[in-house]
């Protein structure tokens, strides 16, 4: 287990969520910062939504070139917006880190994927 100082007292607590200082009564979690919680709750809402809208994006705009370019500039600007790497200073645990970058980079993959092959239909490559 691994030990962090608490915030409010700076006595050793264990560094899980949940977590109460036995001193001062404080919680190990997302939501104690008043300026956590929206920048968390937006992060999530970004790495659910923007590939789901990437993901219609790309079928919508694959019916010809133009728009299908159209379609791949919003995906980047999604896949930019939603990087976990803007949002490092959000996570608490190694495993929550690992676990948005897999997810983002899955995801990504998966859309990059659908656009090779919107790509490959539509004889540009
Ligand atoms: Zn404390």
């Amino acid at each position: 287990m691994k030990l962090m100082s608490c915030p409010e007292c700076e006595s050793e607590i264990l560094e899980r969520l949940g977590t109460v200082c036995p001193k001062c009564g404080y919680t190990v979690g997302y939501f104690n910062e008043t300026n956590k919680r929206p920048k968390y709750a937006k992060f999530f809402a970004l790495s659910v939504f923007l590939p789901f809208i990437s993901f219609l994006t790309i079928i919508l705009t694959s019916i010809n070139t133009i728009s299908f370019i159209f379609g791949i500039v919003i995906f980047a600007v999604f896949a930019y917006k939603s990087c976990p790497y803007f949002y490092r200073n959000l996570f608490i645990t190694n495993f929550e880190k690992v676990f948005f970058w897999l997810v983002w980079i899955l995801v990504n993959s998966l859309l990059i994927t659908m656009i090779y092959n919107v790509l490959n239909k539509l004889q540009l490559i």
